[in-house]
């Protein structure tokens, strides 16, 4: 097998980021969005010992779960990575996913339910985050074509708030009136390295963040003022990113206008949003996320309850008003402030929140005599530390509730966490991200 060249492919599966999967004299071909049950004719890209990559030139049989996409670039760039194939499908494909992680770690035992559908298919992204770039010499909103960064110019953002999408237009429009300079990444120079908009569903407010390469340029108060005039802004910032790195956000905000943090709901709790504070995305399906962790977690009014990785605090205030106590801990101090202020905001005065590490808190409080009833985790997608799980497991939890947003680190986790003696007979899978290819799920284990 060759680069260019031209095979005739039957898929077979659907890989973990959504390729079309085909076995070729021995080799694993990965297809770009080729369906299971399709007959293909594809290009080789590239060649590697045991795996291949390929494009789909002509499909010869097509798939009848196959739907037209709107536009290509959602594609291209793997915005919406699923958006080829129906709902339905793109909901046992995650709990396949889960399935499969499972055997592969010989827990079969483990029963997956059916992923628990959004009740919002397209526009549900509460936050967009997109790269401004020149292409032939204007200024242009987009995304990056998969394994590159070149960007493909774009208007319809498909999965974020239509009101969202409006909003990066008429920014990027305004940065063009006033010929503000996008980021050149090859010679790290101009201004404007990334648009970053987040809006409230509750009340429509949206705050709007230049990601900038210098805290300050010559247009800045003009566009800052014209920002601050379309509908529903209510605050706008500079973040500064100086660095060259691929990393979008630096460390620094800086408030132009308006007020700094949008406020939401999560069922009828309100949240104060700090911009670089997590907020998970999925501002409709988020309650329902919580209330299954909540539900099984069998919580009473003399529980103790930890809230590790607690963000903002919105899992630890959605349970406060039916447990005695609640701790939380958070890396991020500004997410830490806001569970204070989000805390007050909502009358909630048994829940506490502390600046630090779960896996060094957690023990210092066990050691201060607190004994927890249930912890609920919620990890980035690199999961649980092994640190981490031994310091969740010496506090004696009755039952851990995990939420995780990469069932392969959870799979590994589950594992861990048996060996302790914390097992579950269920997963739930629940879709925060509809049109892309990633799976969240629920399980709450117990001693
Ligand atoms: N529970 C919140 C936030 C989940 S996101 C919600 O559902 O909205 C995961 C959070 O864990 C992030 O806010 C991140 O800053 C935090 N985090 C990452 N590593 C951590 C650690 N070792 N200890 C405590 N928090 C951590």
């Amino acid at each position: 097998m060759e680069k260019n060249q031209i095979v005739q492919l039957e898929i077979t599966d659907l890989s973990y980021e959504a390729m079309g999967v085909a076995h070729y004299e021995g080799i694993t071909v990965f297809v770009n969005n080729a369906l299971p049950g399709e007959v293909v004719k594809a290009k080789i890209l590239k060649v590697k010992k045991k795996f291949a990559f390929a494009k789909i030139t002509e499909i010869i049989t097509e798939s009848p779960d196959r739907i037209k996409v709107k536009l290509n670039q959602w594609m291209q760039t793997g915005l919406a990575g699923l958006a080829h194939l129906k709902y339905d499908k793109q909901l046992e494909f995650k709990q396949q996913q889960v399935i499969g992680l499972l055997k592969k770690a010989h827990l079969e035992e483990i029963k997956v339910l059916p992923t628990l559908p959004s009740p919002e298919q397209t526009g549900y992204r509460n936050k967009a985050q997109v790269p401004v770039r020149n292409v032939n010499g204007k200024l242009e909103i987009g995304f990056f074509r998969r394994h590159s960064h070149d960007l493909v110019p774009m208007e319809d953002f498909f999965t974020t708030d239509p009101a969202i999408d409006r909003t990066l237009v008429a920014v990027r429009d305004i940065l063009r009136k006033y010929r503000v300079p996008a980021y050149d990444e090859v010679n790290h120079q101009g201004e404007v390295r990334y648009l970053e908009i987040r809006r409230s569903k509750a009340n429509g407010q949206m705050m709007v963040i230049l990601v900038c390469l210098h805290k300050d340029f010559k247009q800045l108060p003009k566009v800052a003022e014209e920002i601050s005039q379309l509908a529903n802004v209510s605050g706008v910032l500079l973040n500064y990113n100086p660095k060259k790195t691929n990393v979008i956000l630096g460390k620094d905000d800086y408030l132009i206008w308006g007020d700094a943090q949008i406020t939401d709901k999560i069922g009828d709790l309100e949240f104060k949003i700090s911009p670089q504070s997590f907020f998970q995305i999925n501002s409709l399906q988020t309650p329902r996320l919580y209330d299954l962790a909540i539900k099984q977690a069998g919580l009473t009014k003399d529980s103790v309850v930890i809230d590790a990785y607690s963000g903002i605090g919105t899992i630890g205030l959605s349970v406060a008003k039916h447990v005695k106590a609640v701790r939380g801990v958070e890396v991020v101090r500004d997410a830490v402030k806001d569970s204070e202020a989000n805390a007050k905001l909502n009358g909630i005065h048994n829940a506490k929140y502390v600046t630090g590490k779960a896996e060094v808190m957690m023990p210092r409080w066990a050691s201060e005599g607190l004994k927890t009833d249930v912890i609920f985790v919620d990890p980035p997608r690199k999961g649980l530390t092994p640190e981490f799980i031994k310091a969740a497991v010496a506090t004696k939890p009755r039952k851990i509730a995990y939420i995780s947003c990469n069932p392969a680190t959870l799979v590994r986790d589950l594992g861990l966490l048996a060996e302790y003696g914390y097992k579950t007979n269920e997963i739930q899978p629940v879709d925060m991200f509809p049109q892309t290819p990633h799976v969240e799920a629920v399980v709450v284990l117990t001693k």
